[in-house]
């Protein structure tokens, strides 16, 4: 998704910062994924804990169901998007390590950081099946947070002011400057768990991993079995598609030779890739008339090479191909 120097744009292509990426974006944290990694003693994910550890010190959108994004930053991401999203320095996420791009509390991301590609093998189908496996997790982490509150006795109206609050489109003072709360408001959100809510939060985790499947289907409501199912039809989509046995190069597809000569970047309404002279030729063999098989077969003659289905799916769900 970023620009490679030296080489020419491509007409027509937004492209993201190499500084920004795609994580311009604040995750919400559910209490045991914040217990996890706190109770993690890999030293690789020291610099997470010790951000997540500020996060709770400054007690801003700080609940013992989870680490919240600020309503500040949740407003504005939700007018800046999409044309912000991977350009903008100053909507990076808290937890991203500038120095080598790399992501501070990786095993215990959120289900939106797991679950978001900037492309995907299987093109549109492939955005699906994650878009709904997002929608799978996100379901997921509300379901087990909660759970951990109840075992907790967590007595749910302590916090439901402030969620709502949380939740409300007005910003208020402490909101725009990003301040904590009053102390007799945070005092009543936390009660006697006021500056051991790192020990809070571990309690959750350990509460959630003594899970087992079968636990979790039971705690768990319709709307999962609901997306579970929408899952597996999406599942099925991108691993067993019907592809008709005749296809045609998308008369629409852009394509670009690179400036190293040995490569060309393409442009469908999927997206855009790169790709090597040899996928190109086996591209332009596809007219509308010659069967699939038959194409097979002169690729193997010219190039002593199978042309997979594998490959041939990329092409297809990429839109490279289409229906004749
Ligand atoms: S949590 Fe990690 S992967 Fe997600 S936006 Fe932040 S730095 Fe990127």
């Amino acid at each position: 998704m970023c620009h490679k120097p030296g080489e020419p744009a491509i007409p027509g292509v937004e492209y993201f910062r190499p500084d920004v990426k795609c994580c311009s974006y604040y995750p919400k944290l559910p209490n045991y994924l914040i217990g996890g990694l706190l109770a993690d003693t890999n030293p690789a994910l020291e610099e997470g804990r010790r951000r997540i550890r500020e996060r709770i010190r400054n007690r801003v959108a700080v609940t013992p169901q989870a680490l919240f994004t600020p309503k500040r930053y949740n407003l504005l991401h939700k007018y800046g998007m999409p044309q912000s999203y991977g350009r903008v320095s100053s909507m990076l996420c808290p937890y991203y390590i500038k120095e080598g791009g790399l992501c501070s509390i990786w095993k215990f991301r959120d289900a939106v950081c797991s679950t978001y590609f900037c492309k995907t093998m299987a093109g549109k189908e492939g955005a699906k099946f994650w878009k709904v496996m997002r929608a799978y997790l996100n379901q997921t982490q509300e379901t087990l947070s909660w759970y951990a509150l109840h075992k907790m006795n967590w007595d749910v109206e302590s916090i439901w002011d402030y969620l709502n609050e949380l939740d409300s489109a007005s910003l208020q003072a402490e909101d725009l400057d990003e301040t904590p709360p009053p102390d007799a408001n945070y005092a009543k959100i936390w009660k006697e768990w006021v500056g051991r809510e790192e020990e809070f939060y571990i309690e959750c985790y350990n509460l959630v991993t003594k899970l087992t499947r079968e636990d979790f289907d039971r705690i768990s409501g319709i709307n999962e079995k609901v997306i579970m199912l929408w899952l597996k039809e999406k599942y099925n989509n991108v691993m067993h598609p019907q592809i008709p046995s005749v296809l045609q190069k998308n008369p629409d597809m852009k394509i670009y030779p690179m400036s190293d000569g040995s490569t060309y970047a393409i442009r469908t309404d999927v997206g855009f890739f790169t790709i090597l002279p040899a996928l190109h030729d086996v591209v332009n063999l596809f007219d509308g008339v010659k069967p699939t098989d038959e194409i097979k077969k002169i690729v193997f003659e010219k190039y002593e090479d199978e042309l997979s289905d594998e490959l041939l799916q990329t092409m297809y769900f990429n839109h490279m191909l289409l229906p004749a």
